[in-house]
């Protein structure tokens, strides 16, 4: 292997074992929790050895590095999940690659990826950001939807055309009453997933959970944590 596969070889197991272990203490089953690896800052190369080393789910959080990362590994079984603060203009660029949009936070987004993913042919499948820290009505600073405001988006993806309600995402909040309680907040995360699957069944998608709150997320019930510098390194820039 070379060098790199190596490392990224080493810190995959490392992050598998810390899951594993994290579904074992909460009496889970490890299938019942995905690995989404963010790639964001690291190139297609990285996440071509990725593949090589098993993982199946990739996430970006900006278009620009993402759309030709994906299209540098059209010809990989990948299924890509976007996660940042997503552009109205952007949304047609995204539904090109993107399989999962994570970050779904305001209608207008809504109705931009709906016409996308109609004129992509296309089905997209959407988790409504929920800002933990964010007031009512507002989104948050680093995107996402007040609590209060996670049914309208839900109800409103439900009735988009190529569009399929399927959860919840959130990043734990830096501020307000949730700041540094990683679990409480992915605890509240779940319990608002819960609430949503009663009138949406399908939407049994939790995200939560990255690198340095992964055991947290498990512990809460999320479905899909999303790790990036435990398993590429640390980013030279902020991404
Ligand atoms: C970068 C990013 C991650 C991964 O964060 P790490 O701390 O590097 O694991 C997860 N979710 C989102 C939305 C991100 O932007």
């Amino acid at each position: 292997m070379t060098d790199r596969k190596t490392e990224l070889a080493r810190n995959l197991a490392r992050v598998e074992e810390r899951i594993a272990r994290a579904c074992a203490a909460a009496g889970r089953r490890r299938e019942e929790v995905t690995l989404v690896v963010v790639t964001k800052t690291y190139p297609a190369s990285d996440v071509r050895l990725l593949h090589e080393l098993g993982v199946r789910h990739v996430a970006e959080n900006k278009d620009q590095d993402a759309r030709p990362k994906a299209s540098a590994c059209a010809d990989l079984d990948l299924t890509w999940h976007f996660v940042g603060q997503l552009q109205t203009n952007k949304a047609k660029s995204v539904a090109g690659y993107a399989q999962v949009v994570q970050s779904v936070d305001r209608l207008r987004l809504v109705s931009s990826l709906s016409t996308a993913a109609e004129q992509a042919g296309r089905e997209l499948d959407c988790l409504v950001q929920v800002a933990l820290d964010a007031e009512s009505g507002a989104r948050g600073d680093r995107g996402g939807v007040a609590p209060d405001g996670v049914g309208e988006l839900a109800d409103a993806i439900e009735a988009a055309r190529g569009l399929r309600l399927r959860g919840l995402m959130t990043v734990a909040p830096l501020a307000g009453p949730y700041a540094g309680r990683q679990r409480a907040a992915f605890e509240r995360l779940v319990e608002l997933a819960s609430r949503l699957r009663a009138a949406h069944p399908a939407a049994n998608m939790v995200s939560a959970g990255m690198s340095a709150d992964l055991e947290d997320a498990v512990a809460a019930g999320a479905t899909h944590v999303r790790i990036g510098t435990a398993v590429l390194g640390v980013r030279p820039q902020l991404g």
